[in-house]
């Protein structure tokens, strides 16, 4: 036996005893007409996860395979780890049951070290008999697989793929769902952004495929609604992570539109892009001065291709106020679906070691920094909820107000259209105006004891899709081309007109040329 697999044999080994994960893949199993026994029931596995959750906070002692570019962590420091496609279909779920242990077990020490581990889940939950008759690739997952991930310390999947829509609008619900319930978050591009707090940081993720489901859901990039969701994510966030589902299969390298996209991303707010779909590896790349993994490849897969047996962890850490990306390798052999680490990759880490982008600010506004409050299992992911933390001389103080939970879709801190600083926020909200769910402005102050309005939702001349403080504080609004008097949503024309703050509301100005280039960026 080599040192390596002694190694493997003493990992697994260690873990078989903490991971009891059959029984829950058995009985889902059974419950679809396929074998499982049952056995192997093990009432303390979750307790012991969820201590080991507890016991491993963020930047805690680096495991094996820590990053040795790093100091030593320092408070406010943390790791996130994220994987390529993980599938729980098909053979995966014949390996998981036939084996009766989950597939990360050799994973499970470098898993419960990072902050927050991330994978794309390439399926839906759901039983595989409501899978359309005509469909050749439907990855319908049971619902254990929340588990075994939740165990394996996963604590976000992206459910934006081609796959996500394998059952449909119901099993994109159930899965959104379950894994909540497991408490994880499946995070869709309708619930982008979501947020995560470690330390005094806040990270916001967003998802998004350019690959269209079975369903027929894809997201178009450039567009508004990506944008907004970026700029949200940007002013609420220190740090902002696109994860993509991207590329052609089978091809290791980027596209021209990857490569395009990614510049979009960046441009648009993200520090971190995560991509997957192409089921090989694609080498990552410091793309404007952020960390692009092109393609992680595949994490969890029962492909034969040689090529589609390698994959990538996103391993990335926040030191001393910077992000720093490398990446390690997996490998998966021939005769099994579960993947095994293959130690560093240095041509990903020489390839990012000087893409180190500071963190961003966050928002800072009249002595108030203002923070989204993080994800939680037991809240609902729709709206948000903002809290006003003070700023004293030591930093940021305690929490001194705290929002309702509000539907916003972008939210932008402006410091030029008014004497005093203020956020602008696009909120969706229905109005007697036009009597449909449309767009709505507001103005807000902060003050010590919450926002304070200085205008509400009141429209503009035309019906609203998107709206920027351009730089010299006018106010740049890309308009529907209908109007409210003849209202058309289903409109595919345009309008973009300029306004100036007056203290209590919008005056329209003429509009000047920098508008079209800040909002013409959005739209395809
Ligand atoms: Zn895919």
């Amino acid at each position: 036996m080599s040192g390596s697999t002694a190694l493997l044999s003493r990992l697994q080994d260690g873990f078989a005893r903490h991971f009891c994960i059959p029984t829950l893949f058995a009985k889902n199993a059974k419950r679809m007409g396929h074998g499982g026994d049952g056995h192997g029931h093990c009432a303390i596995s979750i307790a012991v996860a969820a201590a080991a959750l507890l016991i491993f906070p963020a930047a805690s002692a680096q495991p094996a395979l820590a990053q040795p570019a790093l100091a030593q962590p320092a408070p406010g420091d943390f790791r996130l780890l994220f994987t390529g496609d993980v599938m729980m279909s098909r053979l995966v779920k014949a390996e998981i049951d036939q084996r009766k242990t989950g597939p990360w077990t050799i994973f499970s020490d470098l898993f419960h070290s990072a902050s927050l581990v991330g994978g794309n889940f390439e399926g839906a939950l759901g039983d595989p008999a409501k899978c359309p008759a005509k469909s050749k690739l439907c990855f319908a997952a049971p619902d254990a697989a929340t588990e075994l991930m939740r165990q394996a310390g996963f604590k976000l999947v992206t459910a934006e793929n081609n796959h996500s829509g394998d059952l449909g609008q119901a099993g994109r619900t159930e899965t959104r769902a379950v894994f909540q319930q497991s408490g994880l978050l499946a995070l869709d591009f309708d619930g982008s952004p979501q947020f995560f707090r470690f330390g005094e940081l806040t990270v916001g993720f967003v998802a998004v495929t350019t690959i269209k489901a079975a369903d027929g859901r894809i997201q178009q990039i450039p567009s508004v609604e990506l944008a907004q969701k970026l700029r949200l994510a940007r002013q609420l966030a220190n740090l902002v992570v696109v994860s993509i589902h991207w590329g052609n299969e089978l091809q290791d390298w980027p596209t021209e539109a990857q490569q395009q996209q990614a510049r979009w991303l960046v441009e648009h707010g993200a520090d971190l892009i995560v991509g997957h779909h192409p089921h090989v590896v694609q080498a990552p790349a410091c793309v404007e001065g952020r960390p692009v993994f092109f393609s992680l490849g595949n994490h969890l897969f029962d492909q034969k291709y040689a090529e589609t047996k390698d994959g990538l962890i996103a391993d990335c850490s926040v030191h001393a106020g910077r992000l720093l990306c490398g990446a390690l390798s997996t490998h998966t052999d021939e005769a099994t679906a579960f993947p095994k680490l293959a130690g560093k990759n240095a041509a990903a880490d020489h390839a990012l070691a000087a893409c180190s982008p500071q963190l961003g600010p966050g928002a800072e506004i009249g002595g108030v920094s203002i923070r989204p409050e993080p994800w939680s299992a037991d809240q609902p992911v729709n709206g948000i909820i903002l809290d006003g933390f003070e700023i004293d001389d030591h930093g940021v103080g305690k929490r001194v107000w705290q929002s309702r939970r509000q539907a916003l879709v972008s939210l932008q801190l402006v410091t030029t259209m008014a004497a005093e600083p203020l956020l602008l926020s696009l909120e969706r909200h229905n109005s007697s105006i036009d009597d449909e769910v449309g767009l709505r402005p507001y103005v807000y102050a902060v003050g010590p004891h919450g926002l304070i309005a200085r205008w509400r939702g009141s429209a503009l001349a035309w019906p609203l899709i998107d709206a920027v403080e351009s730089n010299d504080g006018v106010l740049c609004a890309l308009h529907r081309g209908d109007s409210f008097l003849l209202p058309d949503p289903a409109t595919k024309t345009t309008r973009i007109a300029a306004y100036r703050w007056n203290g209590f509301g919008f005056t329209g100005v003429k509009t000047p040329p920098e508008c079209e280039s800040v909002l013409r960026q959005s739209i395809r």
